[in-house]
């Protein structure tokens, strides 16, 4: 699996940090979340699973389908 923050519909929430914080980080100036790394281990899946089910904003991407590590780091937009 593989995840990543769509920047143009991230509106700084946090709630994807609070419940994934291996896989989250907020920017310190706008509050924008974006990915520690797009692979995510079978262990975390659950948590960004529900990260994604979190977001108000539908921000965040999930590939499923793609092997660990294949997409972009962090954020797109
Ligand atoms: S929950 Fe969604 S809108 Fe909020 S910081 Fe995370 S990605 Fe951005």
């Amino acid at each position: 699996m593989n995840v990543w923050v769509d920047a143009r519909r991230c509106q700084g929430h946090t709630l994807c940090a609070m419940i994934a914080p291996d896989h989250f980080v907020l920017d310190d100036i706008d509050g924008h979340a974006s990915t520690t790394s797009p692979a995510v281990a079978a262990e975390g899946a659950e948590r960004v699973r529900n990260a994604v089910r979190s977001c108000p904003e539908g921000a965040i991407v999930v590939d499923e389908s793609s092997p660990n590590g294949s997409g972009p780091k962090g954020s797109f937009s």
